[in-house]
């Protein structure tokens, strides 16, 4: 506890530094690949510890690791499907166990099953709700225990553009996505007295293996669409995660990150 308060003060003194991430643990779902691998890689850092779940992909995931080892910080592989709330309890309790604390949560992990409202079955339905929701509250009701013993917190959910405007032929991850900027809120709410702040990062079309099975033409329309001309690349995702991990007076907002696809 006293190494934390320390390492705050630091901070405070020196602004933007490394010596603000000294000794804390970064836990972030969905690590095996994608937005995943590159959020571990912006926070990887000397004297960081990054505990990295991956849900079934143990080979993408060891990639993953050795990225992050290579950049000098600690790492550590923890299988668990985070829509399985004693799972994502497992994972949370594995991570305390191995690392002692956890000091910022990402909450990452996404699933994708597109089809128009008619079309779609139960199963479409539950399933994007289970992992995009569920899984995040799971993972954040058991990680906030240390956080609020530590008075300290840094929780960053990775939403969607889809759960800020809607999208057609998305209503599950667009609902499960909007309902987890809701759901950030009150966490924010709820937690601010204990220094732990919740934000969103919202972005829109990044390439990565969810993108990958777009067909050529909707991608290329969607593109057009966007002001800056291109997909976002996942390692502009990790930065805006890393900066609101930094921040000390932001929370219960929601970052786009989206080449401006998306304004008010
Ligand atoms: P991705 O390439 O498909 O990777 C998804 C990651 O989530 C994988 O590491 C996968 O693990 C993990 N995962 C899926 N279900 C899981 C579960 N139940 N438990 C634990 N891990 C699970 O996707 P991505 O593009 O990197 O997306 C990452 C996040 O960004 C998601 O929340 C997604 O909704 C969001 N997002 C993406 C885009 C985009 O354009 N790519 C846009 C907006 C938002 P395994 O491979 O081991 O199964």
């Amino acid at each position: 506890m006293q190494v934390v308060a320390s390492a705050w003060a630091d901070r405070r003194k020196i602004g933007w530094d490394k010596v603000e991430w000294k000794g804390r643990v970064v836990l972030i779902t969905g690590g095996s690949r994608g937005i995943g691998r590159a959020i571990a890689e912006c926070m990887a850092d000397q004297d960081i510890s990054i505990a990295l779940n991956y849900r079934s992909d143990e080979v993408q995931a060891k990639i993953s690791a050795e990225r992050v080892l290579a950049k000098g910080a600690a790492c550590e592989l923890f299988q668990a499907d985070v829509s399985q709330a004693d799972q994502a309890k497992a994972l949370v309790d594995g991570v305390l166990k191995r690392f002692g604390r956890i000091d910022v949560l990402v909450n990452n992990a996404g699933v994708t099953r597109d089809t128009l409202l008619l079309r779609m079955n139960d199963e479409q339905w539950n399933d994007v709700l289970a992992t995009n929701l569920n899984g995040v509250f799971y993972c954040t009701r058991a990680a906030v225990k240390t956080m609020m013993r530590a008075r300290f917190g840094r929780i960053v959910n990775i939403a969607s553009i889809s759960g800020v405007v809607g999208n057609a032929g998305q209503t599950n991850y667009s609902a499960a996505k909007a309902g987890l900027i809701g759901f950030t809120k009150a966490v924010a709410r709820e937690l601010a007295s204990r220094n732990i702040t919740a934000n969103v990062v919202a972005p829109g079309l990044v390439d990565t293996d969810m993108t990958s099975t777009m067909g050529q033409a909707a991608y290329d329309t969607l593109i057009q669409s966007v002001p800056l001309g291109r997909a976002g690349r996942a390692e502009e995702i990790g930065e805006a995660v890393r900066f609101l991990a930094s921040s000390d007076y932001i929370t219960g907002q929601t970052l786009i990150v989206d080449g401006g696809l998306v304004m008010d």
